[in-house]
């Protein structure tokens, strides 16, 4: 009946079994049958059969049982499409009765024989009759007296006798089971995880292997790998006398597989069986092409294989595991690289402490986005941003953060805060943009108006004092603590070449210190694809003189306070150079607004007063005519450029000069400048004018020869649109997709946070488009922009070095709209690698 009836199949080697039918487990069974190794006989029910039985429509019960061997007891377990959508709990040693147990009792003892019984009373009272758990609390111990006392409960509570039937009993199982499929509660949870809203289930059910009873009878899991590390290690538990996953629940009387010093392992206990799930352990890792952690039970001394399941791993294991399958011939390396989630490869890619580290803990809260970083405690956002440009590492602290922190998360080296969960706003944030964070450390007291934090055992820290965020462990610590750079280990490195060879389009970075290309070098970005030059004058030392430059009343004061700049300048790009070692990096012209430079409080005022000896009313009436309505919208890019050609004149000078210092020993080096906030071309022409002179100048005075590429950043609408009558002056367009979706939204960047979780939550957009590129409206000027600037000039490189370059759905549209590079922040490169890796096979 069984066979004939496609819904309920006997898993053989030949049975029509699917995943997409019958679900991964009862594929995967399938494939153990096809290796011969011992699988007690089982039998699956497809998707259809289990919506069915859901709706109260049951299959052949009675056939069912009847594929089985008189008196085995049987056990249901859930197959869905993926194992990862979960599925309701197993259910063991369905049809046990009052006959059986007395013959159990003869054959195993009675104790085990009870113990099997009230063990199965138990969960159909609670999964199937649906009865309250904690009934069962008062019975005691685990012989004949306590299932009676089971038994009893279960009749007065339903007033029905406990089903003898075994057919009974695997209807009432199987239905329970697939309607907890159906509910609401397992709906979302598995729709959380990506399944789609008709995800099926299907359930195996198998004949069972006591592993309790006479004899050498026990279970136990087994995998070859380590799932932390990845690395190879023979890992497990085993149980003696214990079924399903017990030995797994409390190490009570588990043992180790392998011998070791701390106690009875299974190899020294059952030598052959042993060497046998090895064998069988291999076996799969090579048939089945992947790490599997094999269940199994030894049953009066014989092996049987119950279920093998991807094993469990972290994102370090990840890439270990794949990498190794790779070399052992299992798997190529292409499929390699599809095994490993890109965004997973964030976690192995921050700063840890040095395990030799002896730690202060201060506090504890959930480590939410991994790295670990020391600073100076500060209490907001702004004192964060004060901080960063100062280049003093600070630790920003908060009750929680909301999206008017967000600057001041980027300029901080770590995030705490007294509250939140794992996707609460700091964390979400922190884990975006790669900050470490430790978020709800409720075992600190945090007085923020007193600016303190106060630690478990009472210890105080003020502002200014230094601590350490470990949020790859939700630990805080007191003091600082010596840190390693991200573990760019080996294996990780070899999937990286590997990614490499693969992708076929360019991964730049964008950065904008030495310390920045530094990191950019070491995951062996393509050069750089966006420096911020501005980040260069909030350094120590260049602001005040940035500040005289901005007071200057004619262009000749300016040119003279600029000629102090021009050397730091200077040594910034011959910094950034030598990092690159010849590859191309890409300078943007000066972009902000001027004032964003200025003091906003009085104290800064009168301090700038004194600096530059000016009366303090003469500072605030500069800074008050130079304020702005919409300072994005304002004097900022190649306004700049056009209205105070001083600026990129210094600039290209700096880059010029430094070009040729930087290519006395080495090859030449080709810099490309970048002019940003183009709307037309006469912009270009003005400022390309000015660039090509001072290139003239320096080859004359310096005697010696470079060439330079100048292009265009699209970021507003207009040079997108116009890009057919840009791009012929240009060597590049690279479109900043920040600006470029703020000016085509008209959502201010630094104001959109406010409203656009409501504006998401209602399906006003699917996503935040400064997380996500808006395809449709945004991602429509990128492709218009790149189809009017080729077609106008043919080879000109096209980029994108907006937030959104390191994001693997961004770098799709690029790639499909023939793109030859994405730039990203240095530690999204490897992710961006993989993401394009993964496109390209
Ligand atoms: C952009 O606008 O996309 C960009 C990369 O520049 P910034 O973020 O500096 O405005
Ligand atoms: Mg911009």
């Amino acid at each position: 009946a069984v066979q004939n009836n496609p819904h309920t199949t006997l898993v053989t080697q030949t049975a029509p079994i699917t995943n997409a039918t019958h679900g991964g487990r009862a594929k995967c069974l399938q494939r153990l049958v096809r290796l011969d190794l011992p699988v007690p006989r089982t039998v699956a029910l497809s998707f259809d059969a289990v919506h069915n039985i859901a709706a109260g429509e049951l299959p052949d019960i009675a056939g069912v049982v009847a594929q089985f061997s008189q008196d085995a007891l049987l056990c249901v377990r859930p197959s869905s499409e993926d194992p990862d959508w979960g599925g309701p709990g197993a259910v063991l040693n369905i049809g046990i009765n009052d006959r059986l147990f007395d013959q159990f009792s003869t054959s195993m003892g009675e104790a085990p024989a009870a113990a099997l019984y009230t063990r199965f009373v138990q969960s159909y009272a609670i999964h199937v009759a649906r009865l309250d758990p904690d009934m069962f609390d008062d019975v005691e111990g685990d012989g004949r007296e306590a299932l009676q006392e089971t038994l009893r409960a279960y009749e007065a509570e339903t007033e029905e006798e406990f089903p003898q039937d075994p057919a009974t009993q695997l209807a009432g199982v199987l239905r329970s089971m697939a309607r907890e499929w159906e509910g609401t509660t397992a709906r979302l949870l598995r729709q959380a995880k990506g399944a789609p809203a008709d995800a099926g289930l299907g359930l195996v059910v198998q004949q069972m292997a006591f592993g309790v009873g006479a004899g050498l009878s026990g279970s136990g899991v087994l995998q070859l790998v380590d799932s932390e590390t990845g690395s190879p290690q023979i890992t497990g538990r085993y149980l003696s006398q214990s079924q399903g996953r017990d030995a797994l629940e409390g190490d009570a009387d588990a043992v180790y597989l392998t011998r070791d010093p701390r106690g009875p392992s299974l190899e020294e206990l059952a030598p052959n069986a042993f060497a046998e799930l090895q064998t069988h352990a291999r076996l799969m890792r090579e048939r089945l092409r992947e790490e599997m952690q094999v269940e199994f039970v030894i049953d009066d001394g014989d092996l049987h294989i119950l279920d093998g399941v991807r094993v469990a791993r972290s994102s370090r294991a990840a890439v270990r595991i794949a990498v190794a399958l790779a070399d052992d011939g299992i798997i190529s390396q292409q499929e390699a690289l599809m095994r490993v989630q890109p965004r997973t490869l964030t976690e192995l890619l921050h700063r840890q402490i040095d395990t030799g580290t002896k730690r202060d803990v201060i506090g504890r809260g959930i480590a939410a986005s991994p790295g670990a970083a020391t600073g100076r405690i500060v209490f907001s956002a702004t004192e964060a941003q004060a901080s960063n440009a100062r280049a003093e590492p600070c630790i920003l602290v908060r009750r929680e953060t909301s999206p008017e922190d967000i600057r001041g998360m980027h300029a901080a080296h770590a995030v705490l805060t007294e509250r939140g969960g794992i996707t609460s706003h700091a964390a979400v944030i922190g884990r975006g943009i790669g900050v470490p964070c430790v978020v709800g450390a409720s075992n600190m007291r945090f007085n923020l108006s007193k600016q303190q934090i106060i630690a478990a055992d009472g210890r105080v820290f003020n502002a200014g004092d230094e601590i350490t965020l470990d949020g790859t462990t939700g630990q805080v610590l007191a003091g600082a603590a010596k840190l390693h750079e991200a573990a760019l280990d080996d294996t990780f490195n070899r999937l990286m070449a590997w990614a490499e060879d693969a992708a076929d389009i360019g991964i730049r970075a964008n950065a904008d210190t030495p310390a920045d290309a530094q990191t950019a070098r070491n995951f062996n970005a393509h050069g750089i694809g966006l420096c911020r030059t501005e980040h260069m004058f909030f350094e120590p030392g260049r602001l005040t003189v940035m500040r005289e430059m901005i007071f200057a009343e004619t262009g000749s004061d300016r040119r003279a306070v600029l000629e102090r700049l021009l050397p730091m300048q200077r040594e910034d790009f011959i910094q950034l150079f030598a990092i690159m070692q010849g590859q191309p990096v890409c300078i943007r012209l000066f972009d902000p607004p001027l004032h964003e430079f200025l003091p906003t409080s009085k104290t800064g005022q009168r301090e700038l007063a004194d600096a530059l000896g000016l009366k303090l009313s003469d500072v605030t009436r500069r800074i008050e005519a130079m304020s702005e309505y919409n300072p994005m919208l304002g004097l900022r890019g190649v306004r700049l450029g056009v209205t105070v050609p001083e600026i990129y004149e210094m600039q290209a000078r700096a880059i010029f000069e430094a070009t040729i210092e930087a290519s006395r020993d080495g090859d030449p080096v080709v810099p490309e400048i970048m002019i940003p906030l183009v709307t037309a071309r006469r912009e270009v022409e003005l400022v390309k004018t000015a660039v090509d002179a001072i290139a003239a100048a320096v080859r004359t005075e310096r005697e010696a020869d470079f060439t330079y590429r100048l292009g265009v950043m699209v970021e507003t609408p207009r040079a997108a649109l116009r890009a057919g009558e840009i791009a012929p002056n240009c060597a590049f367009l690279s479109f900043g997709t920040n600006d470029l979706t703020q000016m085509t939204y008209g959502l201010s960047r630094d104001d959109a946070g406010r409203f656009m979780s409501d504006y998401v939550q209602q399906g006003v957009y699917p996503e935040d488009p400064f997380h996500m590129l808006d395809i449709d409206g945004v991602g429509e000027l990128l492709q218009l922009g790149a189809e009017r600037g080729r077609a106008a000039q043919p080879d000109v490189t096209l980029s994108i070095c907006g937030e959104h370059g390191g994001n693997p759905e961004s770098i799709a549209f690029c790639r499909a709209a023939g793109f030859d590079y994405v730039s990203c922040s240095p530690f999204r490169v490897p992710v961006a690698r993989l993401a394009a890796a993964q496109l390209a096979i």
